[in-house]
């Protein structure tokens, strides 16, 4: 199937609404729940509710639903992921902190698009598209399992017909607003078998109001601070054993699959990560750019690189490196839209946004001076949101890791 970037009519009509929406409902109140970091624009999440029933991260490895009685038609472009790729770049271009605050299924949905069966994306997805707004959230990250997924001691034990749960996550972005806020729930990765490593991992759905479950921490961060992270306590929490993702086989070390299945997960949602990040490093370049057009700064493009200005180069590059990480995003949108392995292409393209944002938004504030670090703008603001796609979901340097794995052929084991 030839690969083609030109965005359809639909998503291009798509792009230019949520552009619309994010100029002029996000931004006017970005500074507002930066400042007032645990407060929620409840009137603005129940709006997002009805309009976009689910959220954006409603996007996040959902699948292109057949109308009734529709026959398949092979030629029709598949481009659910790329439309939810566009679509997040220009929430994210909007505001970040509120973006990531919107109700929708989030990585929760996305493990459970993954790893369940049809019976359980049925049950467990059904309930983001109702009136009142419900999140979902993932919980992997504990204190000593971060980067190391496999290291995760939170037990899970089987009795009777349910799971008892014990352990603690850290970091769970959403999980307050699922948990507590919502009739949402949280996909928690625990091990049925610490000896068998990977093999013994599996994800839990815990539902809103289950006993033995506890918000123990709310984070102040950095950035993205309208998002709440949190961390939940697990103590002899049941679950029902249908809440189980997947195959709840302990299968042999050798033999993975339920955990390679787990792991998909990521690769539905580290491309979108990757476009959170272009939209917030394409606001900073715009801001910069409008900026210096304004100041009557010309930047010749197309000029020998001998003949630029430092400056001209900067903006140059910071235009090259949004391009870049744009077309590596596309592409892992597009491999997932037509059932293509991408997991090479989303580390890709995770790894070259989260540097690109990181670094383009502190050059821009360094070229607008004072004035870029002055709350008077929101480039300051951008510098610490997009700090964080370098982070979550896999830092930056476990998708180099990863890159460098699949290009050169070497297992885990061989390149750590
Ligand atoms: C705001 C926020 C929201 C989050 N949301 C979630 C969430 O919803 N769910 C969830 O489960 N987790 C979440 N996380 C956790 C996040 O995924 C982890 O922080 C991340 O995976 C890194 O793990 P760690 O913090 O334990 O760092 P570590 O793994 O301890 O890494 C520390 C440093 O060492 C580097 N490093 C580690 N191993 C290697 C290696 N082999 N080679 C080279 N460098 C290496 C890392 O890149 C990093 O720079 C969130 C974190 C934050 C800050």
């Amino acid at each position: 199937m030839m690969i083609d970037f030109e965005l359809s009519p639909r998503i291009k009509g798509t792009k230019n609404m949520i552009h619309m929406f994010a100029e002029s409902a996000l931004r006017p109140i970005a500074r507002e729940y930066d400042t007032n970091e645990h407060k929620k624009p409840q009137d603005l999440l129940k709006m997002v509710q009805k309009v976009m029933g689910g959220g954006i991260s409603g996007a996040f490895g959902t699948e292109e639903k057949k109308k009734e009685g529709e026959e398949p038609k092979e030629k029709k472009r598949r481009e659910t992921n790329l439309a939810g790729g566009v679509t997040v770049e220009e929430i994210f271009w909007g505001d970040a902190g509120l973006a990531l605050s919107f109700p929708g299924p989030g990585l929760g949905g996305a493990a459970v698009q993954a790893s369940g069966t049809p019976e359980q994306k049925e049950k467990f997805l059904a309930r983001f598209a109702g009136e009142e707004p419900v999140w979902g959230a993932m919980a992997i990250t504990e204190a000593e399992a971060g980067s190391d997924t496999a290291n995760i001691r939170t037990t899970a034990v089987l009795d009777g017909d349910e799971y008892i749960l014990n352990g603690e996550k850290i970091f769970v972005t959403s999980g307050k607003s699922a948990l507590v806020e919502s009739q949402g729930f949280v996909v928690v990765w625990a091990t049925l078998d610490r000896k068998a490593g990977r093999a013994g991992i599996k994800p839990f759905v815990v539902e809103h109001g289950t006993p033995g479950m506890e918000v123990t921490k709310i984070e102040d961060k950095l950035g993205i601070r309208c998002s709440d992270t949190v961390s939940l306590a697990f103590m002899d929490c049941r679950v029902p054993k249908e809440n189980l993702l997947g195959n709840p086989e302990v299968v042999d070390k050798s033999k993975t699959e339920g955990f390679k299945k787990v792991m998909a997960t990521f690769d539905a949602t580290r491309p979108l990560v990757a476009a959170m990040a272009i939209g917030v490093g394409s606001a900073a370049l715009d801001l910069l750019k409008k900026t210096l057009a304004e100041e009557g700064v010309e930047i010749r493009y197309g000029i020998s690189p001998c003949r630029m200005t430092a400056l001209e180069r900067d903006i140059m590059k910071m235009d090259a490196d949004l391009k870049a990480a744009r077309l590596l995003t596309w592409r892992a949108l597009w491999m997932l839209d037509n059932g293509q392995r991408n997991d090479l292409q989303s580390s890709m393209a995770k790894a070259k946004a989260g540097s690109a944002v990181t670094w383009i938004t502190q050059k821009a504030v360094e070229i607008m001076g004072p004035l870029g670090y002055s709350q008077d703008l929101l480039l300051e603001k951008w510098m610490r949101d997009s700090k964080i796609n370098d982070i979550f979901e896999g830092t930056g340097q476990i998708q180099l890791l990863v890159t460098a794995r699949r290009l050169l052929g070497f297992s885990r084991e061989q390149l750590k």
